[in-house]
């Protein structure tokens, strides 16, 4: 459908006007909103600017197009002979010397139709048009012949009027812009205001990270705390009940025996029970570290094989079989995590069957080895088999109450199967069996990044301390030896591979080697046999730690210690102690005005003590200028010393010893009553193995506590931790 509403003619000027006013009255009718009157009025009138500009002459049609949407569209003609270049004028890239340009194209600009057509000869037709607002009705023939009578009736103002109609239209717009300014302003507020927000937001996100950094380093603090604090106490208990019940301090009653037996079944549950939450907690916490190696499923077997066969003893009615695993990839992944889920496996197959057979097999699949362990035990109830996996989870049964346990095993199990990228599950029938699986990536996920880690270590000498050089790969058992060795006259050295040990070997050249033999590189013992055989090493005294009892073998391959992890502190350093003196002589020297308390003192050490293997020459001095001249004279290992002693006092008998190539490296132990103030203690903590106090009445404990400073400061004694309360 196309109705035309209007036709104009131009021949003046004033035409121009009169189109416009045309335009703006049919837009007003055909329900244009007053900004797309003033539009539409705007781009007409500089179209029949130019027709009139350039030709004089030409017409205007104003017409009502299509039915389902209707568009009013206004076409001006003229006989102009062709506006060149239509296409660049459209672009916005022709300029004109009359403003032809500007004109055409801010029509365009303000039309959603525009066309031009311009035939050589003949002129140029313009077309614009925009759609009709929507209404509800569409406009029809006859809505648009009434538009078409009521413009006869209404024939628009004169000129001045439409200047008056323009100037309003010009408030409107600017008014409208003002608005828009104004919203703008708002906009911009707003944005300001959600910024403000968005930077307190990234502030409280900071607070957040620092809080949670703090809460990280407390949680570190209270495992390493707790790593010392717990663990120290049990083995202490562990290994004293261990040499009570050897009878190593006498006979025992029966019911003495009992409750001793008692004692350290207790701790060592206890003892489980902590190792269990501390390594789960260090996984909760990611400080675990995986240290992958390449390694056998056939040495693994026979690892755990070696490791489990003692809980057997007492068990003759189970047999333990482990299938043979000739053909299988080597593994390159945390070989001690894993014998740590199997052996978690194994032991719980041993504690939940009475009878029958527990299998240990394993089968390749999809880049990973999915280990198995299978049971003829109690078996485990559908319902139950997620609930096992939580912490603390113990399922009631007849054998629950025998058998030791924390509910701990399988969770950490399950943990550190994930950690090297695996998975822990179960099937189980209740009355017939168990069989707990755990699947490990053959080459473990993370094993690049861990490579950087295991990088040669960069390690300072410290000229002042003998480095004694661990080779351990447990985190725990290596956090447990700096503790040991904090502020002792050794330089603890761990590295975790034989390789970084042999790069050790030649930089530190250690007094002492401490050794895991179950490293997760297999070639231990074979290390240890090349120490032994090496020229260079052969003399370096080997302490073998372990966790299995293989005293014999390290022996017969020349270790000169054995023991048994966990070790004790005390044992430790005096054992390291003895390896470095060798048997040479050992000197004390007293430096006290009081002989009664050498006296004691002396009585004290004669315990520590004996003739052929561990001497001690205890030498006394009464004042301290004596004492400086015996210290020159024969170079004690260790010095006790007071305070307040006569001639020269002991601040200044220590500023002595320290000034002097000879005395300075003599280990001092102040025993005084004095009071000392802060930076005293400060002072003297920096120049003595211990200050300690002059009240003692030597009970079990001080004599305990004298022991032990006196092995800190490089002593080797005997009967140490046995007498420890
Ligand atoms: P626990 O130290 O008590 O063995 P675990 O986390 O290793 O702790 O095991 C949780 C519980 O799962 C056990 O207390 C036991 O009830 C059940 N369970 C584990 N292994 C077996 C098994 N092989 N057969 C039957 N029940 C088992």
């Amino acid at each position: 459908m196309s109705i035309t509403l209007l036709t104009l003619e131009i021949h003046f000027e004033q035409d121009i006007v009169m189109t416009r006013q045309r335009t703006r009255q049919l837009a007003q009718m055909l329900g244009f909103e007053s900004q797309d009157q003033t539009r539409l009025a705007t781009a007409v009138s500089e179209v029949a600017r130019n027709v009139f500009q350039y030709n004089k002459v030409g017409k205007v049609e104003f017409r009502v197009e299509g039915t389902s949407t209707q568009i009013f569209q206004i076409c001006i003609r003229d006989t102009n002979p062709t506006i060149p270049n239509t296409e660049t004028i459209l672009d916005g890239q022709y300029k004109s010397d009359l403003d032809t340009s500007s004109g055409i194209l801010g029509a365009k600009r303000l039309m959603e139709q525009f066309q031009i057509e311009s035939i050589p000869g003949q002129g140029t037709n313009i077309l614009i048009g925009k759609p009709l607002p929507k209404r509800s009705s569409i406009l029809t023939k006859r809505d648009l012949a009434e538009i078409a009578d009521k413009l006869i009736l209404h024939s628009p103002q004169n000129p001045y009027e439409e200047i008056q109609q323009q100037n309003q239209e010009l408030l409107r717009t600017l008014e409208a812009l003002r608005k828009r300014e104004e919203e703008l302003t708002q906009l911009n507020q707003e944005l300001e205001d959600t910024n403000r927000g968005v930077v307190a937001l990234y502030a409280e996100l900071d607070e957040k990270a620092t809080s949670l950094k703090r809460a990280n380093e407390l949680k570190t603090r209270f495992l390493s705390n707790m790593s010392h604090e717990f663990r120290t106490p049990l083995n202490s208990i562990i290994s004293l009940s261990r040499l009570l019940l050897e009878r190593t301090d006498g006979e025992l009653t029966l019911d003495q025996e009992k409750q001793v037996t008692f004692i350290r079944k207790n701790a060592e549950q206890l003892s489980e029970l902590v190792n269990d939450l501390l390594d789960l907690a260090k996984v909760e916490a990611g400080k675990v570290v995986v240290h992958p190696t390449q390694f056998e499923v056939s040495d693994l077997f026979a690892t755990l094989r070696g490791m489990l066969r003692p809980l057997l003893i007492h068990n003759s009615s189970i047999s333990l079989t482990f299938q043979e695993t000739k053909n299988f990839p080597p593994l390159y992944t945390d070989e001690a995590k894993v014998a740590q889920i199997l052996r978690n496996f194994i032991s719980n197959a041993l504690k939940y069957t009475e009878r029958g057979e527990i299998k240990v097999e394993a089968a390749i699949a999809d880049n990973a080895i999915s280990f198995s362990v299978t049971d003829t035990g109690i078996g485990i109830a559908p319902e139950d088999k997620e609930r096992i996996f939580e912490e603390f989870v113990q399922i009631e049964s007849s054998l629950q109450k025998r058998v030791k346990g924390t509910g701990l095993g399988l969770p950490l199990s399950r943990k550190l199967a994930e950690l090297l990228g695996g998975s822990v599950w179960v099937t189980s029938q209740l009355g017939i069996g168990s069989k707990f699986y755990t699947s490990i990536p053959i080459r473990y996920p993370g094993a690049l990044e861990e490579q950087f880690f295991s990088l040669p270590i960069n390690l300072q000498k410290d000229p002042t301390r003998a480095a004694v050089l661990a080779v351990e790969d447990d985190p725990q058992t290596i956090f447990t030896y700096e503790k040991y060795f904090e502020d002792s006259i050794y330089q603890l050295v761990t590295v975790q591979t034989l390789s970084q040990a042999q790069q050790v070997l030649q930089a530190f050249n250690p007094i002492v080697i401490m050794l895991d033999i179950l490293l997760k590189e297999q070639n231990t013992w074979a290390f240890l046999t090349e120490l032994k055989e090496n020229q260079r090493t052969q003399n370096i005294p080997i302490v073998v730690v372990s966790v299995v009892n293989n005293e014999a073998k390290a022996k017969a391959l020349g270790a000169n210690a054995f023991f048994i992890k966990p070790v004790d502190r005390l044992l430790l350093l005096n054992q390291i102690n003895m390896l470095v003196k060798q048997g040479k002589p050992q000197k004390l020297l007293l430096i006290d005005d009081d002989p009664a308390f050498r006296y004691v003192l002396k009585q004290v050490l004669s315990d520590c003590t004996s003739q052929e293997t561990l001497a001690l020459q205890i030498t006394e001095a009464n004042d301290g200028s004596e004492g400086i001249r015996l210290a020159r004279v024969e170079s004690p290992d260790c010095i006790i010393m007071d305070i307040s002693i006569p001639v020269v006092n002991g601040f200044e008998v220590l500023s002595l010893l320290k000034s002097n190539v000879a005395t300075q490296d003599i280990q001092v132990i102040i025993y005084t009553l004095d009071f000392l103030d802060e930076e005293d203690r400060k002072n003297l903590a920096q120049s003595t193995i211990a200050i300690l106090s002059k009240e003692a009445t030597f009970t079990e404990v001080e004599i305990h506590c004298l022991k032990e400073t006196l092995v800190k400061a490089g002593l080797a004694l005997m009967n140490v931790g046995e007498r420890y309360v």
